[in-house]
C-alpha cells in the first residue's frame, strides 16, 4: 500500500495522514521528518542537505531524491508507506517513479482532500489571539465565548498578520499553482482519487478508507 497524500494547507491532511497509519501500519514519510532524520543521523545525503539548508538555499532535487531513496529502502516500508509532502513537482514524481522501479514497488494510490478555497480561507484565517495572555482561539474550531474577547481574562482578542484572508489566500494560490501539473500527472496514470475535504472528519476517513480497500477500483 503505497501512497501518496496530497492536499492544501487546511485541507486536513495531518489529521487524514495519522488515521491512515494507524489503521494500516504502515509509515509517514514527511520530507521535514525525512530531513530531520538524514541530518541527525549524519547521512552523507544528511550532510549535503543541511549545507544547503544553512545558507537558506533550497536543497537540489538530487539530494532531496537521494534522501527518499533511502527511506524507501528501510524494512519498515516493506508493507507499505504515506508520503506526505512529496513529491511537489512532475520532475520529483518522474524521479520517484524511477527509484521506486528500482525498488520493484510502484505509487498504487494518489489521494487529493479536496476543499473549497473559500472554505479553506476561512479555516487558515479564523486564528485570534488574547491580547493579554496569548491564549490561541479559532472563530471555526474554537470560538470564545463572547465574540472578540478572552474567555480566562476579558482581553481583546486580535488576528495576527499573517492570518488575514489576503495573506492566507496569496499563500494558497502559489500551492494550488505549484500542485496542479501534479495532479494532472497522476491523473494521467489513474492512479488519482480526488476526495471530499468538506465533510466530517470521520467521514472524510471513511472515503479514504473505501479508495484504500481498493472497493472503488
Ligand atoms: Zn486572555
Amino acid at each position: 500500500m503505497n501512497i501518496v497524500l496530497m492536499g492544501l494547507p487546511g485541507a486536513g491532511k495531518g489529521t487524514q495522514a495519522d488515521k491512515i497509519v494507524e489503521k494500516y501500519g504502515i509509515p509517514h514519510i514527511s520530507t521535514g521528518d525525512m530531513f530531520r532524520a538524514a541530518i541527525k543521523d549524519g547521512t552523507e545525503l544528511g550532510v549535503k542537505a543541511k549545507s544547503f539548508m544553512d545558507q537558506g538555499a533550497l536543497v537540489p532535487d538530487e539530494v532531496t531524491i537521494g534522501i527518499v531513496r533511502e527511506r524507501l529502502s528501510k524494512s519498515d516500508c516493506d508493507k507499505g508507506f504515506l508520503l506526505d509532502g512529496f513529491p511537489r513537482t512532475v520532475a520529483q514524481a518522474e524521479a520517484l517513479d524511477a527509484l521506486l522501479e528500482d525498488l520493484g514497488k510502484q505509487i498504487e494510490y494518489v489521494l487529493d482532500i479536496e476543499v473549497d478555497t473559500e472554505e479553506l480561507v476561512a479555516r487558515l484565517s479564523g486564528r485570534r489571539i488574547c491580547k493579554v495572555c496569548g491564549t490561541s482561539y479559532h472563530l471555526i474550531f474554537n470560538p470564545p465565548k463572547v465574540e472578540g474577547i478572552c474567555d480566562k481574562d476579558g482581553g481583546e482578542l486580535y488576528q495576527r498578520a499573517d492570518d488575514n484572508p489576503e495573506t492566507v489566500m496569496n499563500r494558497l494560490e502559489v500551492n494550488m499553482n505549484q500542485t496542479a501539473p501534479l495532479l494532472d500527472f497522476y491523473g494521467e496514470k489513474g492512479v488519482l482519487t480526488k476526495i471530499n475535504g468538506q465533510q466530517d472528519i470521520d467521514l472524510v476517513f471513511k472515503d479514504l478508507d473505501t479508495v484504500l480497500q481498493g472497493n472503488t477500483k
